[in-house]
């Protein structure tokens, strides 16, 4: 007997499909949500990884920053060992200031903007520009007396950081067309003092604001105090050298001096074939002189007959020195005895034609002058002085106020 055939009800069989399908719905949204939950969940990390690489990074970056400011201070400070050393040679204040400038120019401005030294001059305790150092040639500085930025050191005697010029409030240069020419957006300087005061500043400016930084402020008011010392000790040197090659009151060199010179002058000619003359000029009775009106009234003759000797052999670019007490000798560099003895003469007349007032009385000199020429009359200093020397007694001899050659 045949079974009946399994039969359901259509309602039982929709039934059946709607929760298939709302099974299934139900499997795909959980799938979904879990994936999704996990995708948040990676996200979530990729994020908090991303965070840490940032944070790292970050780092990384800073530490470079640091390493590479500290790498550029030790280069900097190996500089200022340098500078110390080539400093410490130098005698001369040009090249003192010379290496200064430079080196601030060079180290903390990277040779961008410029860099100005000013000095004070001792009689007007005024700024005197000194020295300029700058990246743009045809940049004028017409501020030789310095600024209101270069008042202010000088005022406070203290470093001074404008970060921004247009923005400082402490300086009004709304008026100075100077600043818009040199559009300088931002400066430092700092003052050179040593133990009688303030002797300078040195200050660098940028086009640019917020150019420099504290640190370079502190390097260039270091640069300051060495600068302040080598300036005062090569100044001290130049004194001390002057004192040793220059007469004090007519001026001129001093007879060691112009022996040295002269035997220059010599081994030149030998070298070159050049020629020169020499000149021996001596007062004519000079010690009555300072009989009749007084030693100091001498002196200022002596003084007088320097200037007369100055302005007189002017265009020919003499070599004066104080050959002994009222003797002076006069080396003439590519002039031959003719054009010598006429520039004598020239000079008899002038020292003749003045007059010297002494207590409303007038008084007067004369002078005798003997002339030699190189290679002529001698090839070396000795013969030379001889000749010269001779030429000047045989003027005396001859009545004097005149002129001789050898
Ligand atoms: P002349 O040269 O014409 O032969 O006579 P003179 O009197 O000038 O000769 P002498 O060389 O004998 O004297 C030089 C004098 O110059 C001696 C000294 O009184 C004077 N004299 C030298 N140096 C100085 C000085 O620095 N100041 C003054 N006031 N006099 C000086
Ligand atoms: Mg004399
Ligand atoms: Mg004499």
């Amino acid at each position: 007997m045949a079974q009946p055939a399994v039969s359901f009800h259509p309602l039982f069989k929709i039934h059946t499909i709607i929760l298939f399908i709302v099974l299934n719905l139900a499997a795909i949204v959980f799938i979904i949500r879990r994936h999704l939950a996990k995708k948040y969940e990676f996200d979530y990390k990729i994020q908090q990884l991303q965070e840490k690489v940032n944070v790292l990074s970050e780092q990384i970056t800073r530490e470079g920053r640091v390493k590479s400011a500290q790498e550029a201070r030790k280069n900097r400070y190996q500089s200022l060992k340098k500078l110390i050393e080539g400093i410490n040679k130098e005698f001369d204040q040009v090249g003192a200031a010379d290496k200064l400038i430079n080196a601030a120019f060079s180290l903390i401005a990277e040779n961008r903007g410029a860099c100005l030294l000013y000095l004070v001059d001792k009689q007007s305790q005024r700024l005197s520009l000194f020295k300029v150092k700058k990246e743009n040639r045809g940049m004028v500085i017409k501020a030789k007396e310095g600024d209101i930025f270069d008042s202010w050191v000088l005022r406070h005697t203290a470093p001074l950081f404008v970060e921004d010029v247009s923005k400082d409030y402490r300086f009004d240069t709304g008026r100075a067309k100077e600043y818009e020419k040199r559009q300088v957006g931002s400066l430092i300087s700092a003052p050179l003092v040593t133990d009688q005061g303030l002797i300078g500043v040195m200050r660098l400016e940028q086009t640019e604001a917020n150019f420099y930084s504290q640190d370079d402020l502190r390097f260039l008011s270091t640069i300051c105090d060495l600068g302040a010392v080598a300036l005062e000790s090569s100044e001290l040197y130049k004194r001390i050298e002057d004192l040793a090659t220059h007469d004090s009151l007519t001026t001129f060199t001093t007879r060691g001096y112009f022996l040295e010179a002269l035997k220059e002058e010599v081994k030149r000619g030998l070298r070159l074939k050049g020629a020169f003359s020499l000149m021996m000029v001596d007062i004519d009775y000079f010690k009555k002189y300072n009989d009749r009106f007084g030693h100091s009234a001498g002196d200022e003759v002596l003084k007088i007959l320097s200037r007369i000797l100055k302005e007189n052999l002017a265009k020919l670019h003499p070599m004066i020195s104080r050959y002994g007490g009222e003797e002076f000798s006069v080396i003439l560099l590519g002039i031959n005895k003719q054009e010598a003895v006429r520039a004598a003469v020239e000079l008899c007349v002038k020292v003749e034609k003045e007059k010297i007032v002494l207590r409303r009385q007038e008084t007067g000199i004369t002078i005798s002058i003997g002339v030699a020429a190189f290679p002529e009359d001698a090839q070396d200093a000795e013969g030379l002085i001889k000749k010269s020397d001779d030429a000047m007694y045989r003027a005396k001899e001859r009545g004097r106020n005149r002129v001789c050659s050898a």
